[in-house]
């Protein structure tokens, strides 16, 4: 852990989860990963968080120049929104991001437009500051029998839909480990108990669906890797038992949306959020967490309100659907 930056957390197979800074301390990460002198990121934070990780290359002894590849799990901004300036300062680095994504980041208007939608202008501005566009020939595109190596250190790429259709996991065979974005849920460290991690999955909009991330969930558990790594926030084991723990939270969050689906439409996001409230309390108490509960609301509460919005999003296209 570094002293400069104590949210930093240091690895082994020469992995960083490096804090953007996005929203509160410790809330997204862009992990760092080193092999014999050469460099990849995967995933950016925002443009607000570039001169963080550029230091951080710094302060590991090596120049922009050692950067091979920024692996994006997704588009979203928190993830992605710090590619475009990134690469600016990385002369050979080329951004590696699923099919469906590779259009956004060469032409952003369309992202901006729907986030300054969700966000309102003010919010957007102080969380995603600008979005650079990003020159087509550094974009390279996720085949799913596309391999890369950084150094020799391979790594493999699986599309992963369910929390967004343009994510992938990236799949580190040097270290037997799985990027997984936002496919595999999120962990904040401080719902750590005894070393215990406490996992929840997210449903922000607006591309959630329950089917295709409980399969996605369980195609990463069955490569059998030794850890995940979240972006929000960092190395969670074991693999195996919270690939069930996440099914089984997809089938309430269902559960959770189909009994409020009756609710009248302005009050349905807010009956959703406080059943989502309710049922993570339950979950943290069985936990052991043991933090105040007045912790426990702060943190959880921008995801509750994103996953309440996402729910409410998805039983639109439900009721939609033929
Ligand atoms: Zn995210």
């Amino acid at each position: 852990m570094s002293a400069v930056h104590p949210t930093d957390l240091a690895y082994a197979g020469g992995i960083t989860a490096l804090d953007v800074h996005y929203v509160r301390p410790a809330l997204a990460s862009s992990h760092l990963i080193f092999e014999g002198g050469r460099a990849a990121f995967v995933d950016t934070g925002t443009s607000l968080a570039v001169p963080r990780l550029l230091a951080a290359l710094t302060e590991h002894g090596v120049g922009p120049d050692a950067v091979d590849y920024v692996f994006l799990t997704h588009i979203h901004l928190d993830h992605a929104g710090g590619a475009g300036e990134l690469v600016r300062h990385l002369p050979r680095a080329r951004v590696v991001v699923h099919p469906r994504g590779v259009e956004h980041l060469a032409e952003p208007s369309r992202l901006i437009k729907a986030t300054r939608a969700v966000y309102g202008d003010a919010v957007f501005e102080r969380l995603y500051g600008d979005i650079v566009p990003i020159a087509r020939e550094r974009l390279l595109a996720t085949a799913e029998d596309l391999r890369l190596e950084l150094a020799g250190r391979p790594f493999s790429f699986l599309h992963t839909p369910g929390h967004a259709l343009h994510h992938v996991a990236i799949v580190d065979h040097g270290a037997k480990a799985v990027f997984t974005g936002d496919t595999f849920g999120i962990s904040y460290r401080e719902f750590d108990v005894d070393g215990r991690p406490f996992v929840f999955p997210t449903t922000t909009p607006s591309q959630f669906d329950p089917d295709q991330l409980k399969d996605s969930i369980a195609r990463i558990a069955a490569l059998r890797p030794a850890a995940v790594f979240l972006t929000h926030y960092g190395r969670i084991t074991p693999v195996a038992a919270t690939a069930v723990t996440l099914a089984r939270h997809v089938d309430r969050l269902v559960d959770i949306a189909i009994g409020s689906a009756d609710e009248p439409a302005d009050r349905r996001e807010q009956a959703i959020a406080a059943r989502l409230y309710e049922f993570l309390d339950a979950e943290l108490e069985a936990h052991g967490y043991r933090g105040s509960a007045a912790d426990r609301r702060r943190l959880l509460r921008p995801d509750v309100e994103l996953n309440a919005q996402g729910l409410v999003v998805w039983l639109e296209r439900r009721a939609r659907a033929p």
